[in-house]
């Protein structure tokens, strides 16, 4: 009888030749320096470019090997496949977007002998996480001219960093008191940025040193802030955590581990059957919305571009309701610390494989996008058959809460769509933790789905 319960497979026991541990490590190594070098959207899909450029991605429709990008945001790779598009996609979608605190279009000010940027935080973070911690400012600034100018200041050993600074505890009776929302207020999140005054003591003199530095390192003046997308983000390097150097420590996990994933999946994988696709979106941590987000039409007209080009007789409606997908995005797996807001029977484990989240939502499970069981059925096979580990889990307690991910904007064409990612701890922290177990049994699970 005991081989009719189910058992989840440890991913630890189940890759143990010399030759896959190698390959696991060699894997963790080139993604800590992945998440070391795109800590934003753009340098993600900068990096993803330059990638796939190198190995004959190019715009031209025409050729086997498509890739098209949208306002250096969001990104369509397309493989071409035996099959006729008609016969549906493989299609793997990410999004390259991760909670950060963005600067205001007014942000620069002094008070008390400190420059300061203001912010406003994107995504859903923990503000206390973001102070008293080395910060850096990645992004763009666009001169009137139109020159893009690209600023990235705390990375390198020599450059300064910045930080938003902290109460001390001798005067934080009245903080202490405030429950947690209230005691750490956005409008508190400032960047501290300079302390020496230009020239001499007076009004205004350290910003205006502030702005002379800009001046000097990129040639932009004040004005040229209302024109520029520079975001705050933790300073330094994604690491290897603990003595066995078993988990991966970093920002931005969320979700450049499957970006990653997918992404080293379909570089890997052969041609096969169906044309293999990888989107990678942009704005997810807010919604989706926008150009850029998974609620755009971009993957849409970019597809139907492919269609017209290589096959003008076939409907991109029924590629589209034939294609199969994986929201490829983060679970929440087992917190060992707060274990009370896991169903444990319907938990997910670190370092048991990716996670199936059957359907996604919250209480009742309200916006959700929910796969068939049909669907969940195939990939079970298409995983059996390569051996892989995998498990099936929900997301916290129902009623505790939950999420959404681009899956629901992707399910509303007709295609089959189930969210299936490795576990991330920490998530949305300045630090994010996940294991080096999982992300080699998720590239290998994504290759078996882009070859299925
Ligand atoms: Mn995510
Ligand atoms: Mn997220």
């Amino acid at each position: 009888m005991d081989t009719l319960a189910y058992q989840p497979e440890n991913c630890w026991t189940h890759y143990t030749s010399s030759q896959e541990r190698v390959a696991m490590d060699g894997t963790a190594q080139e993604y800590l320096d992945f998440l070391s070098q795109c800590k934003t959207e753009r340098e993600t899909i900068a990096w993803l470019v330059d990638q796939a450029q190198q190995v004959g991605f190019s715009e031209n429709l025409s050729a086997d090997q498509v890739m098209i990008s949208w306002r250096s945001k969001a990104l369509v790779l397309v493989r071409r496949g035996r099959a006729p598009l008609s016969q549906g996609l493989r299609l793997i979608t990410a999004h390259a977007d991760t909670p950060h605190l963005d600067l205001k279009q007014h942000p620069l000010h002094e008070e008390c002998q400190v420059a300061l940027l203001k912010t406003h935080y994107y995504g859903g973070i923990k503000k206390y996480q973001w102070l008293a911690r080395p910060l850096a400012v990645h992004g763009v600034v666009v001169r009137k001219d139109g020159q893009v100018v690209p600023v990235c200041v705390g990375e390198a050993e020599s450059d300064p960093v910045f930080t938003v600074l902290d109460l001390l505890p001798h005067l934080s009776r009245k903080q202490r008191e405030e429950v947690v929302d209230k005691a750490f207020v956005g409008e508190k999140l400032n960047v501290a940025v300079g302390h020496e005054p230009l020239d001499a003591e007076g009004q205004d003199r350290i910003q205006a040193l502030v702005l002379k530095l800009l001046h000097s390192a990129y040639g932009i003046q004040e004005e040229d802030l209302f024109s520029a997308e520079l975001q705050v983000v933790p300073a330094g390097k994604a690491r290897f955590v603990g003595l066995d150097r078993s988990l991966l420590g970093g920002y931005g996990q969320d979700d450049r581990l499957c970006v990653f994933a997918a992404w080293r999946a379909f570089m890997n994988a052969p041609i096969s059957e169906h044309a293999q696709v990888l989107v990678v979106w942009d704005k997810e941590e807010i919604g989706s919305d926008g150009a850029t987000g998974a609620k755009s039409r971009f993957m849409e007209y970019a597809l139907a571009d492919l269609v017209d080009h290589w096959e003008p007789t076939s409907k991109l409606r029924h590629v589209l309701q034939r294609t199969k997908a994986i929201s490829a995005d983060v679970h929440a797996p087992m917190d060992p610390d707060y274990q009370d807001v896991h169903d444990k029977h319907n938990a997910a484990l670190l370092g048991f494989g990716p996670v199936f989240s059957k359907f996604t939502g919250h209480g009742g499970k309200y916006g959700a996008s929910e796969a068939d069981a049909e669907y969940v059925a195939w990939f079970r096979n298409i995983l059996a058959g390569e051996n892989i580990p995998w498990q099936m889990a929900e997301m916290g307690k129902v009623d505790e809460g939950g999420g959404g991910t681009v899956a629901k904007d992707l399910a509303v064409y007709g295609m089959e769509i189930i969210d299936f990612g490795p576990g991330v701890l920490s998530m949305h922290s300045p630090f994010e933790i996940s294991s080096k177990a999982d992300l080699y049994a998720t590239i290998k699970a994504y290759g078996a789905f882009f070859c299925s």
